[in-house]
């Protein structure tokens, strides 16, 4: 199985962020690589888990509660979810995912937070900002109150912890059109660092998918999220 198309595609993809990370002046170990699976079967992330890959991200809770099953012997995968999240899936997520990557709303954390509690753990997450003020696109925005709520209530939500931002641009076909939003979450994510807010970590920037992962890595991102580059071309949406 190590000779899979998608042990070689991982090996492609490892190989362009440590390139990408060496012309940026940056150690390679600073950027995780999450392999992103949705709409393809369990099968296809067993190998990508034997060719090396832990990170795995998914973006639907009901469609990971299906795979999650044939998956149970792979106890050190970690699942995160990235997709938007609707409230009352929270507990759910809660207990599927090791990290929930898209945090858009105070009510979600606040509901995530109760279900992390009644599970016994803490629940890493990412605030997922939206930086291209989109109406399709989830995600909080810059500057807004709803943000600025969601800091202040931190030190409340004990069974969730902030580790950082996330965000997904709008398309460009250049993919250099990604850039100024990869420099603006950064930008963010300096900003709100040395606020030194309680129980609000800033460790994380989850930016740069299969098209625009190399910019992402110049401009700072530490985890970058791939999946047509990995896994194939996506036939469903
Ligand atoms: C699908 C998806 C990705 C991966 O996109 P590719 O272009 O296939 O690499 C990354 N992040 C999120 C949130 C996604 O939904």
């Amino acid at each position: 199985m190590v000779n899979s198309a998608i042990a070689e595609n991982l090996a492609r993809v490892r190989e362009r962020i440590e390139d990408a990370a060496r012309a940026a002046g940056r150690s390679p170990a600073e950027i995780s690589l999450m392999a992103v699976s949705k709409t393809f079967p369990p099968e296809r992330i067993r190998e990508a888990y034997q060719a090396g890959q832990r990170l795995v991200g998914e973006n639907r809770v009901q469609e990971f509660a299906e795979k999650a099953g044939q998956l149970r012997d792979l106890p050190d995968a970690e699942f995160h979810l990235i997709g938007h999240l609707q409230t009352n899936k929270a507990a759910k997520a809660a207990e599927l995912f090791a990290a929930v990557d898209s945090v858009d709303s105070l009510r979600l954390a606040e509901k995530l937070d109760a279900a992390a509690e009644k599970n016994g753990k803490v629940l890493p997450v990412l605030l997922e900002l939206n930086l291209g003020g989109e109406e399709s696109k989830s995600g909080l925005e810059p500057d807004s109150p709803e943000l600025e709520s969601l800091l202040q209530a931190a030190p409340h939500l004990a069974h969730i912890a902030v580790r950082g931002l996330m965000t997904i641009p709008p398309f460009t076909q250049d993919p250099e059109g990604a850039r100024p939003y990869f420099c603006r979450l950064r930008e963010l994510r300096d900003h709100i660092a040395r606020r030194k807010l309680a129980q609000v970590g800033m460790d994380v920037l989850s930016m740069g998918m299969s098209h625009d992962f190399p910019i992402a890595i110049e401009e700072g991102s530490t985890c970058v999220r791939i999946g047509t580059a990995i896994f194939g071309e996506r036939t469903e949406p």
